[in-house]
């Protein structure tokens, strides 16, 4: 029985995390999805709450071939003891897959095994990227998988993003 942890803020769940996750059901027996900074949410970088993360990767994976559990995890201000913090909120687990140096580090430094899944279409699929096109009005459709998209039309995502960068100038 191999368990794997798989974490990432998921702002939103795209179509590099999700063909990162196709990989991994081939990789471990039970996969862990680790939602990072679950506290934050209505801001720019951060614009979906942790429950609409998790109906994201909920409903993608609804028909996954392994058991996945969805945690949401937030942030605590030392990250000298975030790998402590993240260990007592999931089920235990043999591997963590994760390209972010930081969290990379953190769990290599508490003796985890760490893998580095490949990437997909770097420069479209990420948050930032994705984000910055519905700013703009952008086709950001093609870089999410569809029930993610149906997610962010359903709680007004893109409106979100265009009403919280606005000021009041
Ligand atoms: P993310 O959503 O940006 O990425 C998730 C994973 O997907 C990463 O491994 C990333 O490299 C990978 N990825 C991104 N685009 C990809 C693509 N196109 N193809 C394949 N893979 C791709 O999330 P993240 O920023 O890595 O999340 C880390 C989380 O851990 C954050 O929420 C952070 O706050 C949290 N954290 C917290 C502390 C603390 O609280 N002290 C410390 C360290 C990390």
């Amino acid at each position: 029985m191999k368990r794997g942890l798989y974490v990432g803020r998921f702002q939103p769940f795209h179509n590099g995390h999700k063909a990162v996750i196709d990989l991994l059901c081939d990789e471990v027996d039970e996969l862990i999805i680790g939602i990072g900074s679950a506290q934050m949410s209505h801001d720019i970088r951060h614009p979906f709450t942790a429950g609409e993360r998790v109906l994201m990767i909920q409903r993608v994976l609804a028909d996954a071939k392994i058991p996945v559990y969805i945690i949401p995890l937030e942030d605590i201000k030392r990250n000298a003891l975030w790998v402590a913090h993240v260990v007592s909120m999931v089920p235990p687990f043999d591997v963590v897959y994760t390209s972010n140096p930081l969290v990379i580090r953190l769990f290599t430094e508490a003796g985890f095994r760490v893998e580095s899944p490949p990437m997909y279409q770097r420069q479209e699929l990420s948050g930032t990227a994705i984000r910055q096109k519905m700013l703009e009005g952008g086709d950001w459709k093609q870089y999410v998988p569809e029930k993610v998209a149906a997610v962010i039309e359903s709680v007004g995502g893109v409106e979100r993003i265009r009403d919280i960068s606005r000021t009041d100038e």
